[in-house]
């Protein structure tokens, strides 16, 4: 049966069908929908919001901290409390020189419970704006690499290396990265998440402990505190190369793969 999409709705669906197509995904299946769930669902609007200029490039006087194993899992009703309770303690936090130039620390979001969670760089003036990450036009690429993977924002969590926006979204000293990076890994070990995906060198540096080329880090399972880490782009680098699109949607089938997620379409 006929049904008319508003133009917010229908442009939304459009993108999202471009962006699956730049994927490689050609062949699309209409489930029958009941119109009785339609009429309640409200139109999803898509913003037209700032990139965060994010680079992918890489800093050669980052020092490391050591990987150490993660430590046992909390029980799921804990996680939330407990990633309250790392939140609490960086509180109006004034441990590194980001700290002058931010509006809202940018903690984390989504499931505390989340069997896969994704690792960016630091805020953009969006995420810096609203204190979420990935909430700028990075944050759509990513929100649709996420529905591409048959899941749905809330189900995953997203943090960064930094809390705090970088000026001009350049790349976080180490100092910064360092200072800061405590934290996510605390958040790490609390979500405890099956399959850990790092967008983007600082991320994988970072998370790794080492400095390596995003190609050589690709495309396979790292061991990471008894989680897996998969490395791929940082969004905001696919904005500007949507070329590697396929690349990443490749990095992304290797985590569904591990999560035993069905993968759909070509690949
Ligand atoms: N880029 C990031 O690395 N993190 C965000 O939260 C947004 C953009």
């Amino acid at each position: 049966m006929a049904q008319s999409l508003d133009p917010a709705t229908r442009e939304a669906l459009v993108a999202r069908v471009r962006f699956y197509r730049e994927l490689g995904l050609t062949e699309f299946y209409r489930r029958p929908v009941d119109p009785a769930l339609l009429a309640e669902e409200p139109a999803a609007a898509e913003s037209a919001e700032l990139p965060n200029s994010t680079s992918s490039q890489e800093d050669s006087t980052i020092s490391f901290r050591k990987p150490t194993p993660a430590p046992p899992q909390a029980a799921p009703a804990d996680r939330a409390s407990a990633l309250q309770l790392i939140r609490d303690e960086i509180g109006d936090c004034t441990r590194c020189a980001l700290h002058t130039g931010r509006n809202k620390i940018v903690f984390g979001d989504g499931s505390p419970t989340a069997r896969l969670m994704f690792v960016g760089e630091g805020p953009g003036a969006d995420e810096d704006a609203q204190g979420l990450p990935f909430v700028g036009k990075a944050g759509q690429l990513l929100n649709n690499m996420i529905a591409a993977m048959g899941l749905k924002r809330e189900e995953v969590y997203i943090a960064n290396v930094v809390k705090c926006r970088p000026p001009g979204n350049r790349t976080p000293e180490p100092d910064e990265a360092n200072t800061c990076s405590p934290f996510l890994f605390r958040q790490i070990d609390v979500v405890r998440p099956q399959v850990l995906v790092a967008l983007g060198a600082t991320a994988a540096t970072y998370l790794l402990g080492q400095r390596q080329p995003l190609a050589g880090l690709r495309g396979r399972v790292h061991a990471f505190r008894g989680m897996q880490l998969i490395v791929t782009y940082h969004p905001a680098y696919l904005l500007r190369d949507p070329r590697q699109k396929k690349e990443a949607w490749a990095d992304l089938q290797i985590a569904m793969r591990e999560l035993g997620l069905k993968l759909s379409g070509k690949g």
